[in-house]
């Protein structure tokens, strides 16, 4: 997107560093959670307006990704969604963004990158695994390895040798990872470093992980898509059209929401607009996000 909307959180010696690709993007709520209205938006005014919602009810979310840096560790948490690609949905198609200038700027040259973990091998998670290159997909971060949970993996190989429709992410953005050997597989509470290791959260997708961080007695989770609207700390039974697994996917939520709820754990919502990290609060049987 632009250098402007590089965020930097510290949490203990660990620092987060967010690049934002696709920056307060607006739409429907109903695109996302299918039950939801312009009304019950408006009823949540207090908490959502202005950086969640417009003043009509719509909803403002970003698509970023971050970098976590760790005992000398450089890890990419999540990779967009990357330019020039062919996709299902118009506004992922042909971007020509700057996602690894960003990086860059933010003081990390690609090839600085040891670590790639994406939570999920949705779209918008692993497009900047690779970029184009003279016509070919190559890996955008050669020093790396790249994590991923084998169910992740073999769920998208699966659907792509079955013929489903919509799987140029799994071609231009997956395979040549495994193809040029840097794809690891690990378990889903898989610890990077001592300070970061991966929580379960599936649901959303088969292999879904959250980032958890702990680091001299303070804490942080990356949440990846357990949740992609603060609208569904209100609303956590709101079916999400994104869901591969609807009940799964709520009970995580909730499960989720409860874990990290009126703890001093920063919550870093990986499609949470501006500034992207608060804290849940319990509101009666729910919940909401509270932004400092
Ligand atoms: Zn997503």
């Amino acid at each position: 997107m632009s250098v402007e909307t590089i965020r930097r959180w510290k949490i203990g010696d660990v620092e987060v560093i967010r690049i934002v690709e696709l920056y307060d993007f607006q739409d429907d709520i109903w695109v996302l959670l299918k039950d939801a209205t312009p009304e019950v938006m408006l009823r949540h005014k207090d908490w959502l307006q202005p950086q969640f919602s417009t003043p009509d009810g719509r909803m403002r979310m970003n698509f970023q990704a971050f970098l976590v840096v760790s005992q000398g560790r450089r890890i990419m948490v999540d990779t967009c969604i990357g330019n020039d690609r062919q996709r299902e949905y118009d506004v992922f198609s042909n971007l020509s963004g700057t996602f690894l200038e960003d990086l860059a700027a933010a003081g990390y040259p690609r090839g600085t990158i040891d670590t790639v973990l994406c939570t999920h091998l949705h779209l918008d998670h692993c497009g900047w695994n690779t970029h184009k290159v003279d016509g070919k997909w190559v890996p955008s971060f050669p020093n790396a390895r790249y994590l991923f949970a084998k169910s992740e993996v073999d769920f998208w190989q699966k659907k792509k040798a079955a013929g489903e429709a919509h799987m140029e992410h799994v071609v231009d953005a997956i395979d040549p990872i495994l193809d040029a050997g840097l794809a690891d597989y690990v378990g889903p509470d898989h610890k990077i470093t001592d300070e970061v290791w991966l929580i379960p959260t599936p649901g959303h997708t088969v292999g879904h992980v959250s980032v958890h961080i702990a680091s001299q007695g303070q804490e942080a989770v990356i949440t990846g898509d357990v949740v992609h609207h603060p609208v569904q700390l209100a609303e956590p039974d709101w079916v999400n059209n994104f869901d591969f697994d609807i009940e799964k996917g709520a009970a995580t939520r909730k499960a989720f929401f409860d874990r990290y709820a009126d703890k001093d754990a920063l919550v870093i919502a990986s499609h949470f607009f501006d500034p992207s990290a608060g804290h849940i609060v319990k509101d009666g049987e729910a919940w909401k996000f509270e932004v400092d």
